[in-house]
């Protein structure tokens, strides 16, 4: 069987890493259990509380309720159910910038919700007067990004939570993939600075558990009633999660990566991947490229198409931006030489 070639050194475009050693041990100890059968598996489930109990410490939430997800897409959907669920309305909408990912146009598709999408201003965090004009009695949630996905942008939260409460909606966060820098900055983006109610934060992204391992956080258990249903055929008498059978892997990966890591080995990480994308844009720059200031380690710099597409013919797996930008994470497999030898083939075409 063939594996994937890429094992990581051109890799600049993923929001995914190499998993710290220990995580991807984990995840190969528990790769045949499911925490979807907490009566089967006890151990595991046990694991998962940990692991909400650790994820709550990272956004600075007390008493956590929530479970590990497939991902950010399956935690996003389940904040807009909850949010749906409780809103009572039969027309519920919920607000969110257009720097919000897809996934939530995934939600509102399978949820019948209206999604209205709201502009970024010129630094690409959500437009706070367009969402006061968006939210009405039916908003069920308001939507907003710690970390988005294109630019690495941190919408104002406390701002946004007032904005919810003031219609009687839910703020859901999406740190998805910030929540794990996002901690060693001076952003507000946790449970503790604002009025947040769901977030979702994975582990499996610049958490370094192996894939999937996504986490939905509520701030208390009786959010999460909204999504559960009753089991008959398991020991178990409820289940909340959108999928049945699960990953035990991601669940035992995000532990043991979290044990290694939180906090002084996430901080040690993420001041070296700042210090990359500070690197690199400053390189970018320099060669007269129009660079997004990276306030995360994200970098997005307005470099030719023919270029983009001569770097990737080279081998580099990078991505752009809905309007065009190359698109470059510094996530923990991404280092200085690396980069270097990137920016080493950028100048050899522009030579020719
Ligand atoms: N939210 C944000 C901010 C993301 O950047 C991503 C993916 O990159 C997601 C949600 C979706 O996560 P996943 O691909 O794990 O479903």
């Amino acid at each position: 069987m063939q594996s994937e070639p890429q094992a990581f050194d051109r890799v600049l475009s993923s929001m995914c890493t190499d998993p710290h050693p220990a995580a991807r041990d984990a995840a190969e100890r528990f790769l045949a259990t499911n925490p979807g059968d907490p009566g089967t598996y006890p151990t595991v489930a046990t694991l998962e509380d940990d692991a909400i109990e650790q994820l709550g410490e990272i956004a600075g939430l007390d008493d956590p309720a929530g479970y590990i997800t497939s991902g950010g897409t399956e935690a996003n959907i389940q904040a807009v159910r909850i949010a749906r669920e409780r809103a009572g309305t039969r027309t519920p909408n919920v607000v969110m910038p257009e720097s919000g990912h897809f996934s939530f146009r995934k939600a509102a598709d399978l949820l019948g919700v209206e999604l209205r999408v709201v502009p970024t201003d010129d630094d690409h965090r959500t437009a706070l007067e367009a969402v006061r004009a968006s939210v009405d009695d039916d908003t069920a949630a308001v939507i907003g990004v710690a970390g988005t996905t294109e630019y690495g942008r941190v919408d104002p939260i406390p701002e946004l939570g007032e904005i919810a409460r003031s219609v009687d909606a839910l703020l859901h966060v999406d740190a998805a993939w910030g929540g794990f820098v996002l901690p060693f900055t001076d952003y507000d983006w946790q449970f503790a600075h604002a009025p947040v109610d769901t977030m979702t934060i994975d582990p499996h992204k610049m958490g370094q558990a192996a894939v999937p391992s996504g986490g939905l956080l509520v701030r208390s258990p009786d959010l999460l009633d909204a999504l559960a249903v009753d089991t008959p055929y398991l020991e178990s008498t409820a289940q909340a999660t959108l999928t049945g059978t699960r990953s035990g892997a991601g669940v035992a990966s995000a532990v043991a990566a979290m044990d290694e890591l939180w906090p002084d080995g996430y901080r040690r990480q993420y001041v070296r991947s700042q210090n990359n994308a500070d690197w690199l844009a400053d390189a970018l720059e320099k060669r007269g490229y129009e660079v997004a200031d990276p306030t995360l380690p994200l970098v997005a710099a307005d470099v030719p198409r023919s270029t983009f597409d001569a770097l990737r013919a080279k081998g580099w797996r990078i991505s752009r931006t809905g309007t065009g930008e190359l698109r470059i994470v510094c996530m923990p497999h991404v280092t200085r030489e690396m980069l270097a030898s990137f920016v080493g083939d950028l100048d050899r075409l522009e030579v020719r």
